[in-house]
């Protein structure tokens, strides 16, 4: 009896320890170009739409923190491996609440003051407090998500009196943009809104696989990376920011 072969690794998975170790040490030198102290800046893997394998891959490489945009997966990975923290930073439903509450670290997408009552009410009833980023929206588009800027001390003084949630910052996501250098005006904005807001809501989740040093080097404290870590996404021909998903998930 011959023994089986040893299984080669998939070709994707195999890449992804090195392109972890190639974001880590490239948001360390953004970081000392700033000086500022790598150790502030949280890398989240965003794995939306690959595999549970590519997920254990990364962590298998060091990374504790991994985001989705649905919470179906999000929830199906998290039961996985639920020793990574995870992040939601999809669009958020209030008829999610529930799953977010029992599996996200942090939610970054915080929109509506629906939305942040969902999420305390679930929370509360769970024994915990939500852990919430403000999502802002700094630009003018079309298909904007986001609290805009002008309303931002409204929104987190609303926030402030729901109970059971507890706002840890802001969250900012720019169209995509062809050179980096582009996002950086729309990022020193987000660090000044987040100056004003009090020591206690500074995270900034801010730069993605096409801009995330220069957001380091503007302040950003959680960088939501995908594709630099896992690559192409599947069913993504067209590269899409939010992650095109062939079926809809329910409202
Ligand atoms: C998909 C996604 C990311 C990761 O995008 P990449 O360009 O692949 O790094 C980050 N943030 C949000 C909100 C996303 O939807």
């Amino acid at each position: 009896m011959t023994a089986p072969p040893p299984q080669a690794p998939e070709p994707g998975l195999a890449a992804i320890p090195e392109r972890v170790a190639t974001v880590r040490s490239r948001i360390a030198a953004a970081a000392e170009r700033a000086g500022r102290d790598p150790a502030e800046v949280t890398l989240v893997a965003v794995s939306k739409l690959h595999p549970s394998a590519a997920v254990r891959a990364a962590y298998g490489a060091g990374v504790a923190d991994f985001g989705e945009n649905y919470a179906q997966d999000l929830a199906a990975k998290a039961a996985l491996l639920p020793e990574a923290h995870w992040h939601f930073v999809g669009r958020l439903q209030r008829n999610k609440a529930a799953v977010l509450i029992a599996v996200a670290a942090l939610v970054h997408s915080l929109d509506s003051l629906p939305g942040a009552e969902a999420l305390a009410r679930r929370a509360m009833r769970a024994g915990t407090v939500a852990r919430a980023l403000v999502q802002v929206e700094l630009e003018r588009r079309a298909a904007a998500h986001g609290v805009p800027a002008a309303d931002l001390e409204d929104f987190v003084a609303a926030c402030r009196r729901v109970e059971g949630l507890e706002l840890r910052g802001l969250m900012v996501m720019p169209a995509p943009v062809a050179d980096p250098e582009e996002a950086r005006p729309l990022f020193r904005r987000a660090v000044a809104l987040s100056r004003r807001l009090d020591p206690g809501m500074r995270a900034l989740s801010m730069g993605m696989t096409a801009d995330y040093e220069v957001a380091v080097e503007e302040g950003s404290t959680l960088v939501r990376v995908g594709t630099a870590i896992f690559g192409p996404r599947m069913g993504s021909p067209m590269g899409s920011r939010m992650g095109s998903r062939p079926k809809k998930e329910g409202k």
